[in-house]
């Protein structure tokens, strides 16, 4: 029978989180339930979807077949069915993955059903159903890692306009303490949040990882405040309930306390129709799934692909 293990009964999902920096691949009977799980560093995308198809083939051999696959992948990606670049990774600074068909790739070696949406949306799924996110209608993730990414739910709905939106890029006003930093985005410099706030921006600017600068630095209230904004534009353009913030950076716990007090600064009293925002500890948190969120939102994805299939 196909899409269940060779026992006959358990039913089988691939995920697969494409991250900048590392491919995470996952097979499990739900997105909780992960049976096998390997991560390897992303490097070109012959060499990366190679070791993607191999890791589930032999997976395959072993374990019997997949009713889908679902991936997260980084963007800016097509996530239009319509599109003839759909599952195509579009301009990205990584120039190597410009144009390369995840999708594509993925569905003619393993030829079961594969739904594909971005990195951020997956991680926002995996964290309503499982983590920071449950019971919780309105809500944003973000993330700042490598780059800086954002998915908003909205009324329980994943918020998609003619593509994905791109938050990582809305462009902020920068400190006059910044003034001599030209930025890291390759398309806005020192314009954008991404450019501004994610790891390379730090490495730029204080000439060290992200990691290995201390709790201390003066640095961190400058990104806090940078995210904060972010998080200030989202706030006032769809009123979430809560903001997850999570990616590489955020590994740096002392930045929630920082970001929560900007947050409260930079309002400056002004809550709009919400009333209800005094608690920031609870409106500005960590992701619960840490590592997990992405791959458990993928195969999320491609149980809903089962089930628009089936017709359920
Ligand atoms: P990606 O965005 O590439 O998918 P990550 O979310 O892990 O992956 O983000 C990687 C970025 O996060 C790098 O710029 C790195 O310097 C930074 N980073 C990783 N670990 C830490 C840490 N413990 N503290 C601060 N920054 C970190
Ligand atoms: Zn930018």
């Amino acid at each position: 029978m196909n899409g269940v293990d060779k026992s006959g009964i358990r039913p089988l999902w691939g995920g697969i989180e494409a991250g900048g920096t590392k491919f995470i691949c996952a097979i499990g009977a739900g997105p909780t339930d992960i049976i096998e799980k390997v991560v390897f560093q992303t490097t070109n995308p012959e060499e990366t979807l190679d070791e993607v198809c191999a890791f589930f083939r032999d997976q395959l051999e072993k374990r019997g077949s997949l009713k889908a696959v679902g991936i997260g992948a980084f963007g800016p990606i097509d996530i239009n069915p319509m599109s003839e670049n759909y599952g195509r990774i579009l301009s990205t600074p990584k120039t190597v993955w410009r144009n390369a068909d995840i999708l594509g790739r993925v569905k003619t070696a393993l030829k079961c059903p594969v739904a594909i949406d971005t990195d951020v949306n997956c991680a926002l799924i995996g964290e309503v159903r499982f983590g920071a996110g449950r019971g919780i209608r309105n809500l944003a993730y973000i993330t700042i890692g490598t780059g800086v990414g954002a998915g908003l739910l909205v009324d329980g709905e994943i918020v998609y306009g003619e593509s994905h939106p791109e938050m990582g890029h809305i462009f902020l006003p920068k400190l006059p303490e910044d003034k001599n930093f030209s930025g890291s985005c390759p398309y806005h410099h020192d314009q954008c949040i991404e450019g501004l706030a994610a790891g390379p921006a730090i490495m730029a600017r204080w000439g060290a990882p992200a990691a290995q600068l201390p709790p201390d630095h003066a640095g961190w209230e400058m990104i806090a405040h940078y995210i904060s904004l972010l998080c200030l534009n989202i706030l006032l353009s769809v009123s979430p309930q809560r903001i997850i913030l999570g990616g590489g950076v955020m590994k740096q716990a002392h930045l929630y306390p920082l970001i929560r007090d900007a947050l409260h600064k930079n309002l400056n009293g002004y809550y709009g129709a919400r009333t209800d925002i005094v608690d920031f500890e609870n409106f500005i948190v960590p992701p619960q799934l840490t590592g997990d969120a992405g791959i458990a939102g993928a195969i999320t994805l491609a149980q809903q692909e089962t089930a628009s299939i089936e017709g359920k």
